[in-house]
């Protein structure tokens, strides 16, 4: 080494273990060649080299020019080829290759080395003079693209061998460099230097650059990979597949990639160089192919592809390339899969006795388990989108197009699958999101209502389609691709935000044996336990199958919107005295009573978290706008010629109307979220809370007779001060004596608090003091910590992240400097008042990987989240759990 750096280093002498010196690729070829796989000679010019490029203004760093002279010398010596030899001619590629795989982002070139001399040499050396004038058009025209920067598409068209659209005559390989070359010569200006070296060093350089193109940026900050990692280069004797039939080149993965299944996964060209296979001018033949060719070089690779397995103890891609029936290993890297076969490659292979349970739970991500859960779209090749949104909620559906909720409503009543699409939607769209298959807005971003509740049902969501435009009036949507009228299908594609006319074929997912042998080795190492957020029987039922061990939320109003409920309801609101009220909820009481009695049993032997009574009470009016429509309809029907006992049924109901109009009056509020909710309706209305608790110790009762394990706990809402949360605990005390004595019998139960408000956080010992359990209601804790509502943050929130104001969507990952260390006061303050108090946390942020790496750093008892993001919850705790442990042995 001495005076300068050591740039360049040979394959044989590299130590594959530094990646991020080596590159991917480098290591890769690197690991192979030690292993004694058939690998053609080359070194590897280190990241190193290429950040000293970047930090010296694009100049290359002192010495690497002499080094890679020195490594080419030594390639010669081995090979016993030379540069530019007239005889036997030494041609290499130059590979790009980072730490991290961005596959085909960066630039390659192939059969560098030739001149005209060269070519004579390699006619000569193969004896096959078209292919040697192939190899020199394949460099000239690599080079001409990659290093001179002309238009590939032009030098493509203008090689392409002669079909239909083209109408080209067959030309030789002679004739397609001489039109490559004219090409070059009209837009680059400059000619391709004849002399090896200076091929070399220019083309080395060209790679340094691909590093910055706009496609290998756009790529890393679209996948998270850092810009300051650069890329190696790599420079390896040419081996040849385009010399006759028993050559070729192939990709292979050593297991399927769609589903894990084990055994060789691939494509073959015959007779072809491996960019012929990327280029897709000939369709390459399944990897089988190989065993009927050269069933000798099938058992190799097959070899070869079992000791690559294990060495890097994981699956991998190989390409290579058989030259006159050799085979030869050109790259080996970590193999991109499905979620299915992420789940089953790593539980396989700890059969296998490759990685152990831990290594193959941290194998699989948050994201191939979401995929697991959804239906996937799989359009044709070709197939383009009506309209583009946000991939809001992933999975695939297709479904007619209607324009409201009660439509979607009766449809699907008939059994007919709809997509509901909506400028955007709101909690009065709630129906008609249950109803259809999917949902599409034109406005709103990933946390807009129609993401948030579709993501929580699990219901295939693309939102804010800003090119869309719905005519409802007219019954049609329409997009710079035409234009949909009402009733026709539309398939949407929750995993990539695109919308397509007619219907797109989706795959069901399949929750195997592997899945659920996986996440049984999630549950072991996983220390935070997982709920689910869940209102009905139903998503109680679907969350126990996806592992919840509770329930955390489950919110008591959404039962209050059935149809036949909603009337008891307003008269419950409408009421101008105690009693009157009180015969509201009475009506109300049964009701509740089963609901909690039919998610009881679901949840059998597990705890169950019912919410009392939270939003505003005019959520629970018609919206003004339809009443007063109303009241207009119905008036001018008075003004019509009917029937005396009609007459009478119109004005009663304009009576009613009128009513809502005046309470809608009386109740709404500058500010709902901020307003009239939570413990302070319980506190004005301290019968309402007595009904709900009544229906909960009446249906708990009636679980424990039925022989039923049950585990009730009650939680207050948006408490803000300890006094609050003591006058709710005070009325539910009473009415569990009350029903205790009348019925004869007692049960075990827990009274507990939300705590989202910072004012909760701040004072969560004086609230935990007296309380069994608290749960950090997150979304609420987000919006006010912040002083942001969730809904208005769609129009400016999404910049934030792009202007790098904000990390992540606080709505999504929990901010953890802010909200965050809320959170973690609030646990602190909460555990020196009780040290026994158990913790938990609801809202979005309990389904979010990284906010659930967080809570387990807070030592807290569980998350709760949406039913379907169970699964998703249990694996993040487990990475939670190793990580920690990871993080405990390295601090010992
Ligand atoms: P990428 O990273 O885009 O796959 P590569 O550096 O792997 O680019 O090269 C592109 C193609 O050229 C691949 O098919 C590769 O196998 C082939 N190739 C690269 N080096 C050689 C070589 N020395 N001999 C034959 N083929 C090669
Ligand atoms: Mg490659
Ligand atoms: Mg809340």
């Amino acid at each position: 080494m001495g005076d300068t750096d050591r740039w360049v280093v040979s394959f044989a002498d590299a130590d594959e273990t530094q990646k991020s010196l080596l590159g991917g690729k480098g290591s890769g070829l690197a690991a192979m060649t030690h292993e004694g796989l058939p690998v053609p000679a080359g070194f590897t010019i280190t990241t190193d080299a290429c950040r000293a490029y970047y930090e010296a203004d694009a100049s290359v760093p002192p010495g690497l020019w002499e080094q890679v002279d020195d490594a080419i010398t030594d390639l010669e010596a081995t090979t016993g080829k030379r540069f530019g030899n007239e005889s036997n001619p030494l041609l290499v590629s130059v590979r790009s290759g980072g730490p991290v795989s961005m596959p085909g982002m960066m630039d390659t070139i192939l059969d560098l080395g030739l001149n005209d001399a060269a070519v004579a040499g390699l006619t000569e050396h193969s004896g096959d003079e078209s292919f040697a004038w192939d190899a020199f058009r394949r460099f000239t025209q690599m080079y001409g693209e990659v290093v001179l920067g002309v238009d590939g598409e032009a030098l493509h068209d203008a090689t392409a061998p002669p079909d239909a659209s083209n109408g080209h005559r067959d030309l030789s390989a002679e004739d397609r460099l001489i039109a490559v070359k004219q090409i070059i010569a009209e837009e680059a200006g400059v000619p391709i230097p004849d002399e090896p070296r200076e091929q070399l060093q220019r083309a080395v350089v060209a790679v340094f650059e691909s590093w910055m193109n706009k496609r290998a940026v756009d790529y890393r900050h679209v996948e998270g990979i850092a810009d300051d990692l650069y890329t190696a280069v790599n420079v390896q004797v040419m081996v040849f597949g385009n010399t006759g039939d028993d050559s070729g080149t192939g990709v292979v993965f050593t297991r399927d990639p769609t589903n894990g299944e084990p055994g060789l996964w691939g494509e073959y060209l015959q007779n072809a160089q491996g960019e012929d296979i990327v280029a897709g001018l000939r369709t390459p033949q399944p990897i089988s192919v190989v065993h009927d060719l050269r069933p000798d070089v099938f058992e190799q690779l097959t070899e070869a592809s079992k000791s690559l397995e294990r060495y890097h103890g994981d699956m991998q891609d190989i390409e290579f390339t058989v030259e006159k029936g050799k085979l030869w290993m050109l790259q080996t890297r970590s193999a991109k899969r499905a979620g299915q076969c992420a789940v089953r490659c790593a539980v396989d292979m700890v059969a296998e006795g490759i990685i152990d349970r831990a290594e193959a739970v941290r194998r699989v991500s948050p994201g191939d388990v979401e995929e697991l859960l959804h239906p996937v779209v799989r359009p044709k090749e070709g197939t383009e989108p009506f309209v583009q949104g946000l991939a809001a909620s992933p999975g695939g559906a297709a479904g007619v197009v209607v324009f409201t909720a009660d439509e979607a409503e009766e449809l699907a009543r008939d059994g007919v699958k709809v997509v509901l699409v909506r400028i955007e939607t709101s909690p009065d769209d709630f129906h008609g999101m249950v109803a259809a298959e999917a949902i599409v807005t034109a406005r709103g971003g990933m946390t807009s209502h129609a993401a948030v509740v579709a993501r929580g049902m699990g219901k295939t969501c693309v939102a804010g389609c800003k090119d869309l435009i719905i005519d409802a009036e007219a019954g049609m949507i329409r997009s710079a691709n035409g234009t949909i009228a009402r009733g026709e299908l539309i398939t949407v594609d929750g995993t990539t935000g695109s919308v397509y006319l007619g219907a797109v074929p989706t795959v069901e997912p399949q929750l195997d044996s592997y899945f659920d042998t996986l996440m049984g080795w999630a549950d072991d190492l996983r220390v935070l336990g997982v709920r689910a957020n869940a209102d009905t029987p139903q998503d109680a039922t679907t969350a126990r199958d996806f592992g919840a061990e509770g329930i955390g939320l489950c919110r008591t109003e959404h039962m209050f919107f059935e149809r036949e409920r909603i009337a008891a309801v307003r008269r419950m609101i409408m009421a101008e005295s105690v009693e009157e009220r009180e015969e509201a909820l009475k009506v109300l009481e049964p009701l509740q009573a089963k609901d909690f009695e039919d998610i009881f049993t679901a949840m059998a032997g597990m705890p169950v978290t019912i919410r009392l009574l939270d939003p505003p009470l005019h959520e629970f009016l018609p919206p003004k706008g339809e009443t007063l429509a109303e009241i207009a309809d119905l008036e001018s029907r008075l003004a019509g010629d009917i029937e005396a006992d009609e007459q009478d049924e119109i004005v009663e109901r304009i009576g009613e109307l009128k009513r809502y109009i005046v309470q809608i009056g009386r109740l709404s509020e500058v500010n709902p979220m901020l307003g009239h909710r939570g413990c302070r309706l319980g506190i004005s209305y301290p019968e309402i809370t007595a009904m709900q608790a009544r229906a909960i110790f009446t249906s708990a009762i009636r679980c424990v007779r039925a022989g039923i394990e049950i585990r009730p706990e009650i939680m207050v809402p948006l408490v803000a001060f300890a006094a609050e949360y003591e006058n709710q605990k005070a009325i539910i005390e009473r009415v569990a004596e009350e029903v205790f004595s009348s019925e004869g019998m007692r049960i075990e139960y827990e009274i507990g608090s939300m705590i989202e408000l910072p004012r909760a956080a701040l004072t969560a010992d004086e609230i935990g003091a007296s309380a069994e359990f608290i749960s950090f209601g997150t979304n609420d804790l987000t919006q006010t910590a912040l002083g942001l509502s969730r809904d208005d943050s769609g129009r400016f929130l999404p910049g934030y992240a792009d202007m790098g104001i904000v990390k992540a969507n606080p709505f999504e990952s929990i901010d953890e400097s802010g909200v965050g260390a809320l959170v973690e006061m609030g646990v602190l303050r909460a555990r020196s008042a009780n040290p026994t108090i158990k913790v938990g946390v609801c809202g979005e942020h309990g389904g979010d990987p990284n906010s659930i790496g967080f809570f387990a750093k807070l030592d807290m008892d569980y998350v709760s989240c949406s039913p379907y993001r169970v699964p998703i919850a249990r694996l993040s705790a487990a990475h939670a759990a190793l990580a920690r442990d990871i993080s405990a042995t390295t601090s010992a």
